[in-house]
């Protein structure tokens, strides 16, 4: 298997596959190897216009299809999508280096989430309101909003984008996605599952290039008349306010720090079987990764052996290896800043209980890591650190956890353990985040929303107020003559 093949990746424009118009490429890297397994090409304003050009035909031509009928075209790509899944997963891990089975998982997920989507779009109701004019018949009519343009990350290169692409389709409207440049082939693999499916040409588009380039090209287009982008709060809050000056719709999907609050009647080991595995996934490179885990004091020596055994038990390697549990940092700039946010937390007085340091001279490997008796000043306790990386305090109280949980500004996932439902209740009531998963693992499944509150962004990205986003509201009155 590791001897797999990858393929270089063109733009995707008018449903044709073809090179940048300056015939400019970026390279692809392999996180296990650090070398060079292909090429990306690089969109210039030109490629964007005729991109834009082709996602306003795109438009016409799907939302003129009725509901049922686009049902059909979207569950033929999941289906493709679904058969194709050995070798997307394949492509996902060489160029973002995940393990294989997680990279397959993903290539599935995107299935579910696209027939999820497929189907909801059949059932994008309007409603007629009793009229105060006999005469006259009121309705409330829900139309796509028009082409989207949509800005996606590297840590789930499929997922990001179909949780976006199934809404906006499913909706009537038409897609055009500027995916990330490092981790290129697998999204290219997902669109041609909807070229091969019998899209119409432009309803689906893809670009690379510069992202700023892009996205301040794109933003601001007449053509584009929604935006939606997963990434940092930085770079959120900039595009953001650059839909905001061009009156454009926007979902953000943006950084998280999600507490895990393992309370006194707690479950231990679900609490570490469910916590550990969520905070290792994708080397914690995932927004809704557990990353201040906050254990009751009377519990937290058995939590940290616990999750030391945990973390010491998973086999780090290349994503396409037999037996990989744990694969490299996407990119070199997670293995620096890693680095830094060690320094920081030794230097603030945390304890290294396994880990903590750079593995081997090839890729980006990083060890496992779980950090005890971190400050609440440690970078780690404050910023995401997206990374393998488990940072545990204790508490005494459970309003001292609750408190400690809202102290950031973000507010995307927490988790929590306890047998109570007192204090189950508790937390759901008190936790300011946008999704709050108890006494289990993350299961973000398309039917249930899938977004954050304060700087974590706004909108959502799952269940039916995913596919308002995509939709506007129109109100009619007909007057009988
Ligand atoms: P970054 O913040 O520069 O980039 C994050 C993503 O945004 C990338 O996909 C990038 O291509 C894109 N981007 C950056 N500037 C852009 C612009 N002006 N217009 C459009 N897109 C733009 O840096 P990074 O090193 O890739 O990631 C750093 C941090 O971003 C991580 O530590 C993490 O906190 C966050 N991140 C979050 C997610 C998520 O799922 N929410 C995914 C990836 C990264």
């Amino acid at each position: 298997m590791s001897t797999a093949s990858y393929t270089d990746t063109r733009l995707l424009i008018a449903g044709e596959w073809c090179d940048a118009a300056s015939g400019k490429t970026l390279d692809v890297v392999n996180p296990s190897t650090g070398k060079v397994i292909g090429k990306v090409a690089h969109a210039g304003i030109a490629d964007l216009d005729q991109a834009l050009a082709a996602a306003q035909r795109g438009f016409e031509a799907w939302r003129k299809i009725p509901a049922n009928e686009r049902a059909t075209t979207m569950r033929k790509a999941a289906a493709l999508v679904r058969e194709r899944a050995d070798a997307i997963g394949r492509l996902l891990t060489q160029e973002q280096g995940k393990p294989f089975a997680e990279a397959k998982v993903e290539a599935l997920a995107a299935a579910d989430i696209i027939e999820w989507f497929a189907d909801e779009g059949r059932r994008v109701y309007g409603r007629i309101v009793p009229s105060r004019n006999l005469s006259a018949q009121q309705l409330v009519m829900k139309e796509p909003i028009g082409p989207v343009a949509a800005f996606t990350p590297w840590n789930f290169p499929v997922n990001q984008i179909v949780r976006k692409l199934g809404a906006a389709l499913a909706s009537g409207c038409s897609f055009l996605v500027k995916a990330p440049e490092e981790t290129p082939a697998s999204p290219a693999a997902l669109l041609q599952a909807f070229v091969d499916a019998g899209v119409p040409a432009g309803t689906v588009g893809l670009v690379f290039g510069d992202p700023a380039e892009i996205s301040s090209y794109l933003i601001p287009h007449p053509i584009i008349r929604k935006v939606t982008f997963t990434g940092s709060t930085p770079v959120g809050k900039q595009l953001a306010a650059l839909a905001g000056q061009h009156m454009k719709r926007a979902t953000m999907e943006l950084g998280g720090h999600a507490p895990v609050i393992v309370a006194e009647d707690a479950d231990v080991a679900l609490a570490v079987k469910a916590s550990g595995g969520a905070k290792f996934r994708n080397a914690g490179q995932v927004c809704i990764s557990p990353t201040r885990f906050l254990v009751h004091n009377s519990i937290r020596e058995e939590f940290v052996k616990a999750m030391v055994k945990h973390a010491e038990s998973l086999k780090l390697g290349d994503g396409l290896a037999d037996g990989t549990t744990l694969g490299p940092l996407a990119n070199p700039r997670r293995m620096s800043a890693m680095a830094k946010v060690l320094e920081d937390a030794r230097a603030t007085g945390a304890k290294v209980a396994t880990g903590g340091e750079r593995v081997g001279t090839d890729g980006n490997f990083f060890a496992p890591t779980v950090l005890t008796d971190v400050s609440l000043e440690a970078d780690v306790f404050n910023n995401e650190p997206f990374g393998p990386v488990a940072a545990i305090r204790g508490f005494d109280t459970l309003e001292e956890a609750i408190a400690e949980s809202n102290r950031l500004p973000y507010g995307l996932a927490g988790y929590a353990f306890t047998q109570s439902i007192k204090n189950a209740h508790l937390l759901a009531q008190q936790v300011e985040v946008g999704m709050l998963w108890i006494n289990q693992p993350a299961t973000p499944t398309p039917e249930m929303p899938f977004g954050g509150v304060k700087d974590s962004g706004y909108g959502s990205e799952g269940g039916p107020e995913a596919m308002e986003a995509y939709l506007v509201t129109k109100a009619v009155s007909i007057m009988a003559r």
